[in-house]
């Protein structure tokens, strides 16, 4: 089967909300990429035959050349153009049309609590829930519905995972991701027991979570960077298992080229141990996070016989 070709374009990490967890913590300084370097990757994906270019940050919408940059992609025929945002400029009503208008065609919104206090707590930004909401309420209203959701489950969040759950079925966000956070970088890295929890812990509460979903007949509804051993009744529901069948993604970001996304972070970044010998999983899993290990040691892998 061929697979879908999928570059990310990460546009910069200058952002508006400043979430404690974000990936990209250290790097808001760096300088974001200009109109010139953006519209030359957008010809260079289409030169690549990518059938979806997304385009990330910090927080894409917030540029000045948004608008632009997703009416060149369309323009030139890129078939899928996606954008991951904190969904906040979607509060106003012009923008999100706009925006549509434009040729965007899918939009992942991250929602990290079940409630304004929650989410604006993790985002450190006061007002981020009920802007994202609106934005959420606007594109319904303009009968958009290619909407998705990511949500990072981290310490401060994880019991909610399931009324975060709620709200997504509240909204009909049929396509989610909940996001085991990534402590190798940024915000996690730098304050790992600040944020990170206990996979043992989390993961009763994100199968929580895709059971609602599956209630709901939302099938779509995904973990990622989990341990299989935590998720073994849910194997089809594991994002790397999904993205390694379907998907060849590159990342193109301001400080780095990643051609081969799912080796790098299998290579670099996760890790099996001695306990995952003899797992029958162990081919299809990529174990945990390195960092996780340092931390919290791996005595919570338990191989799947
Ligand atoms: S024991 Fe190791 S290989 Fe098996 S599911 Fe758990 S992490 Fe994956």
């Amino acid at each position: 089967m061929k697979k879908i070709k999928k570059i990310v374009i990460f546009l910069g990490y200058k952002c508006n909300n400043n979430c404690l967890f974000c990936i990209n913590a250290d790097k808001r300084s760096y300088k974001n990429k200009n109109t010139d370097e953006v519209i030359k990757e957008i010809y260079k994906a289409k030169k690549e035959n990518a059938d979806i270019i997304e385009f990330i940050g910090g927080e894409a919408t917030i540029r000045d050349d948004f608008l632009r940059i997703i009416k060149t992609a369309k323009n030139i025929g890129i078939k899928d153009i996606v954008i991951a945002t904190n969904g906040r400029m979607f509060s106003n009503l012009e923008f999100a049309k706009k925006a549509v208008d434009n040729g965007l065609s899918a939009i992942i919104f991250s929602i990290h609590g079940h409630n304004a206090k929650a989410h604006d707590a993790l985002t450190q930004s006061l007002g981020s829930f009920e802007q994202l909401v609106e934005g959420i309420k606007n594109l319904r209203s303009l009968g958009f519905d290619n909407i998705n959701g990511n949500t990072t489950v981290v310490k401060q969040n994880y019991r909610h995972i399931p009324d975060i759950a709620n709200l997504y079925v509240k909204y009909n966000v049929r396509n989610v991701e909940y996001i085991f956070v990534d402590p190798c970088y940024g915000g996690a890295y730098n304050n790992f027991h600040k944020l990170v929890p206990k996979i043992s812990l989390a993961s009763k509460f994100m199968k929580k979570a895709l059971d609602i979903g599956n209630k709901y007949e939302y099938h779509q509804w995904k973990v990622r960077y989990v341990p299989l051993c935590y998720f073994k009744d849910y194997l089809d529901q594991i994002s790397e298992i999904n993205e390694r069948i379907l998907f060849d993604t590159k990342h193109w970001a301001p400080d780095f080229i990643d051609n081969d996304v799912i080796r790098g972070r299998t290579v670099y970044a996760r890790i099996k141990t001695k306990r995952c010998n003899g797992c029958k999983l162990y081919d299809i899993c990529e174990g945990i996070w390195k960092e996780y290990i340092k931390y919290y040691g791996d005595k919570e892998l338990k191989k799947v016989i």
